[in-house]
């Protein structure tokens, strides 16, 4: 599966990095890292994973609602 994260969108909370640091830290510009993320052609930062972990919990916690879990079949 796939974490999504619209960066660009991002306000700065650390709701992500206070509740699942393995995979989100705060940068200097204020904004949320998905770390190791690549960026996409959408201009969206994604991360393959292997098991969902916090990030569930990271995505229903974000205020701008810019952290999505993408389901790959197969
Ligand atoms: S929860 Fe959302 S808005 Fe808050 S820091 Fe993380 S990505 Fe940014």
């Amino acid at each position: 599966m796939k974490i999504l994260q619209e960066r660009k969108k991002c306000i700065g909370c650390g709701s992500c990095s206070a509740i699942c640091p393995k995979y989100w830290e705060m940068t200097e510009d204020g904004k949320a890292n998905l770390k190791g993320a690549i960026v996409n052609s959408k201009e969206l930062h994604e991360l393959e994973v292997e098991k969902i972990e916090c990030n569930q919990e990271a995505a229903d916690s974000c205020p701008v609602n810019i952290i999505k879990i993408k389901h790959v079949k197969d």
